[in-house]
């Protein structure tokens, strides 16, 4: 790829000073805020890695098989007339066209086996972005936590500005990774030890859920409507009525395509979890008495995006998402509300 212009952030924390006003009283407070600062995205980019490209004139289905065949959740979009990438495909922009071109169960999908990517993007970009929002490798994690936030994205490509490359895809779970790997150097903050309810870490009103008997086409329009990334499973009925059965994110989705079942989005939840061909057994969950130091071990630990907060009953409580924990770690420290508003 000949040049790849920087599109950095839209908004850069860093031009706006009023955003900088310390707001926390606590000593520990900027901790890892400080850690984030001290520490640039090159550093997060591991060894080896793979990098898949679709060029915006492939099908739009071959993508999705295609990211299913090479094992990756998201691909940076190279136009090869503009000689640049124009965005980012991910397997949410295979649950909008689920969304917004299914009818009814084996009624093939007209525009998921026509559209180009191209014609997709016409399509949808009405409404999101039309470029790229990438980060260079010099950039510090605490700009890339913020991009994430701010751009409401799980996926930013740290691209090389020199060559124009893509070298990684930067998510939350891998910026977490990396606080918890190397974070163990410095002193741990007094926080840590408190709940994160107490702290008012995470979501705890409002939880978007789907009962096990629902259509899966529920929870894909629960995706596109409450933007969340994934749905606890509730039981309907019996002792246990509204108890967690199972947790449905956006990535399961992918399994449609990869077992070719997405003509039919009238099979239930409990058929849905019970097709993923790779998946975590049970729910990962935590307790209101559990400390935000347990919580992030476990996330850390088990690799997931979220845990779901039950009672005793294992009755839904809330949802602590690695995007309320690097809110509260990193941008709260600076007088940033990049998620909640
Ligand atoms: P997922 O969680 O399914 O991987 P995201 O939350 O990252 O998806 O994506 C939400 C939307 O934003 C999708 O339409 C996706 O194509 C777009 N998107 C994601 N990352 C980027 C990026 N770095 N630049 C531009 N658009 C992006
Ligand atoms: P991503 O890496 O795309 O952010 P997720 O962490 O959302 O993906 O999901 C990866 C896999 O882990 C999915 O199969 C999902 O169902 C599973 N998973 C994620 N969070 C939990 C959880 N709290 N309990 C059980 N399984 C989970
Ligand atoms: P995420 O999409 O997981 O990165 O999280 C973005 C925000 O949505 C965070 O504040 C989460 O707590 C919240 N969230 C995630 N999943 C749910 C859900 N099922 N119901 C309500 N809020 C959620």
């Amino acid at each position: 790829y000949s040049h790849v212009e920087g599109h950095q952030n839209p908004s850069n924390p860093v031009s706006d000073p009023a955003l900088f006003s310390p707001v926390v009283s606590d000593p520990d407070a900027d901790i890892y805020l400080n850690f984030m600062k001290e520490h640039r995205c090159y550093d997060t980019v591991p060894t080896s890695n793979k990098i898949v490209v679709f060029d915006t004139k492939l099908q739009i289905k071959k993508a999705f098989f295609a990211l299913v065949t090479n094992g990756v959740r998201a691909a940076p979009l190279w136009n090869s007339e503009k000689q640049c990438f124009v965005g980012m495909l991910t397997i949410t922009d295979f649950i909008n066209i689920l969304h917004r071109y299914y009818r009814s169960p084996m009624v093939q999908i007209y525009e998921l086996e026509e559209h180009k990517i191209e014609t997709w993007r016409e399509v949808y970009l009405q409404d999101s972005f039309s470029y790229l929002i990438s980060i260079s490798p010099e950039s510090s994690l605490f700009e890339a936590v913020y991009s994430l936030i701010k751009n409401k994205i799980h996926r930013l490509p740290v691209i090389d500005s020199l060559s124009g490359n893509v070298l990684h895809i930067l998510t939350h779970k891998r910026i977490l990774k990396f606080l918890h790997i190397f974070g163990s150097h410095i002193p741990k903050p007094r926080f840590l030890q408190r709940s994160a309810q107490e702290l008012g870490i995470g979501t705890f009103q409002n939880v978007a859920v789907v009962e096990e008997t629902s259509p899966v086409h529920v929870a894909l329009t629960m995706f596109v409507e409450r933007r969340v990334s994934a749905l606890p499973v509730v039981n309907k009925s019996g002792k246990a009525a509204g108890a967690v059965i199972g947790l449905y994110s956006r990535f399961d989705v992918i399994n449609l395509a990869a077992q070719k079942t997405y003509n039919n989005l009238n099979i239930s939840m409990r058929e849905a979890l019970l097709q993923r061909s790779q998946c975590i057994e049970g729910v990962l969950k935590c307790y209101p008495q559990e400390t935000l130091e347990t919580i992030i071990d476990r996330i850390a630990k088990e690799q997931v995006h979220r845990l779901v907060l039950v009672d005793e009953e294992d009755c839904v409580k809330g949802i602590i998402s690695l995007s309320d924990i690097l809110q509260a770690l990193v941008l709260s420290p600076a007088g940033i509300d990049a998620l909640y508003t």
